[in-house]
């Protein structure tokens, strides 16, 4: 497992629940790290009980059903108490899920441009299939009231594709053709953090 990938899983994680705190973080890893987590299809996982973390039994099933996940220790006799929370073996189904998307593979195309005021169009037919993701930073603020920005865009798709795009940047309009190619998921957060 790549360290950088587990730290964006764990950030993706604290970003989903900022309430919760550090040590529901941090058995949420240590069952991740160890490995319990198995996939058993796509909306159910099992995971190991670990002895150490308090678990009375050897496994856990977790699922996710109509946008919210549930784990069979709800229906233990910590049942009643546990209902109302996110546990930690949820926790860690959804650290192996961030991981795993972190690790899959995208097609992607970068955009870098200096403007004032920006803008980036993706056809409106290739919405849903393609998606667009932004860091913008400021480069020059003499102009407080229009400061430059250095804006970086990710224009990504689980597909291969060339695609036309239409970018503005201070009144000038550009017309782009961008071809996606393959990179990894986590490069795409990495370059728009
Ligand atoms: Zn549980």
């Amino acid at each position: 497992m790549s360290r950088e990938l587990i730290d964006l899983a764990i950030e993706r994680l604290r970003e989903d629940f900022p309430n919760k705190s550090r040590s529901w973080v941090r058995r949420a890893l240590i069952r991740f790290m160890k490995g319990t987590v198995r996939e058993f299809n796509e909306n159910t996982w099992v995971v190991k009980g670990l002895t150490e973390l308090g678990d009375k039994y050897p496994t856990y099933v977790v699922r996710f059903k109509d946008g919210r996940y549930y784990c069979s220790c709800f229906e233990s006799n910590w049942g009643l108490r546990r209902k109302s929370e996110i546990c930690t073996h949820i926790a860690a189904v959804i650290l192996y899920r961030n991981y795993r998307k972190l690790d899959s593979d995208v097609y992607a195309s970068v955009v870098n441009i200096e403007c004032t005021d920006y803008y980036l169009e993706i056809p409106s037919e290739l919405r849903g299939r393609v998606r667009v993701v932004k860091s913008v930073r400021v480069v020059d603020a003499t102009d407080r009231l229009n400061p430059r920005h250095r804006v970086t865009y990710v224009v990504y798709s689980s597909e291969p594709m060339e695609l036309r795009a239409k970018l503005v940047c201070d009144g000038d309009i550009r017309e782009l053709s961008l071809k996606l190619t393959r990179t990894r998921r986590y490069i795409v957060e990495l370059l728009v953090r």
